[in-house]
């Protein structure tokens, strides 16, 4: 890693596009130029590297766009993980070295901007890659405990109606939840409707079991919402990723529509972004 200068703010995007479709509302809103790393910025399979360098440019037009600058951490997206699969919603083992070189390599981070601020990935719709980015920023934590760590909702993971509340109750936080709501809002998502819908459902809908039995106990600290109403300018950060739109949220009526559908979830207007401080 070369020298870095100072930011404030670092966002934190287990992959190219997260942080462009989660947080360009704030991104532009942000007074200091923020710098936002990219984790799993390459992939390990040879004939995949091309889509790569692809989508490492589209983030060098979404950083222009959203006047944020860029880094690629390097680590490997698309690996051959214990049970991932590399579409939709993905149930993968997280590894335990993996946490750890993260989370090393966050820490360089931190020490070389002197950042104040984290925005960081809540792990909305269990991606192993974005837990993965949890986890060690968790871990970041223990460290740092004057680093401020707030945690986006990803999306387009986070668009069905209480997947965020989902995944807090996952990490042990009491809040409440409608899942028979949650499991038909999920079925009607874009990025399920794409390949073995029927066995993904299934597997959420044993998640569901598992997880509502749990009887949790801790409270989150914060939450703060962020809305910014200039949708075109918005949609042409998210739109930078030309090869990942389609496929995970669609043409820009389709975003809008679900946006919307969220901010008036939070009583808000238009488009807002939820975030959590946990700790
Ligand atoms: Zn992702």
């Amino acid at each position: 890693m070369s020298e870095l200068s100072n930011y404030h703010t670092v966002y934190i995007s287990p992959h190219l596009d997260d942080v462009a479709f989660s947080c360009a509302g704030s991104l532009l809103l942000e007074e200091q130029k923020p710098l936002s790393i990219t984790i799993f910025s390459d992939a390990e399979p040879e004939n995949k590297k091309q889509a790569f360098v692809k989508r490492q440019q589209e983030e060098s037009v979404a950083a222009v766009r959203g006047n944020y600058d860029f880094l690629f951490a390097g680590f490997n997206d698309l690996r051959n993980t214990k049970n991932a699969r590399y579409f939709g919603l993905i149930w993968g083992e997280m590894e335990p070295h993996l946490i750890t070189s993260v989370y090393e390599y966050l820490q360089k981070i931190v020490e070389q901007t002197q950042a104040k601020k984290l925005i960081a990935p809540l792990g909305v719709g269990r991606h192993v890659d974005h837990r993965i980015c949890y986890e060690a920023v968790c871990k970041l934590h223990s460290n740092y405990p004057e680093l401020e760590i707030w945690f986006y909702e990803d999306r387009p993971y986070s668009f069905p109606v209480y997947s965020t509340e989902v995944r807090l109750v996952e990490l042990g936080y009491s809040v409440d939840v409608d899942y028979g709501m949650y499991l038909e809002s999920l079925s009607k998502v874009r990025y399920m409707s794409h390949r073995n819908n029927e066995k993904k459902l299934a597997r959420c809908r044993q998640h569901v079991e598992e997880i509502s039995a749990l009887s949790n106990h801790k409270e989150v600290r914060e939450v703060q919402y962020i809305t910014n109403h200039n949708l075109p300018q918005i949609w042409n950060i998210v739109s930078a990723y030309a090869s990942q739109v389609k496929f995970f949220i669609g043409n820009e009526q389709q975003f809008a529509a679900e946006c919307q559908n969220v901010a008036l979830r939070y009583n808000k207007e238009k488009y807002a972004e939820r975030r959590w401080r946990l700790f």
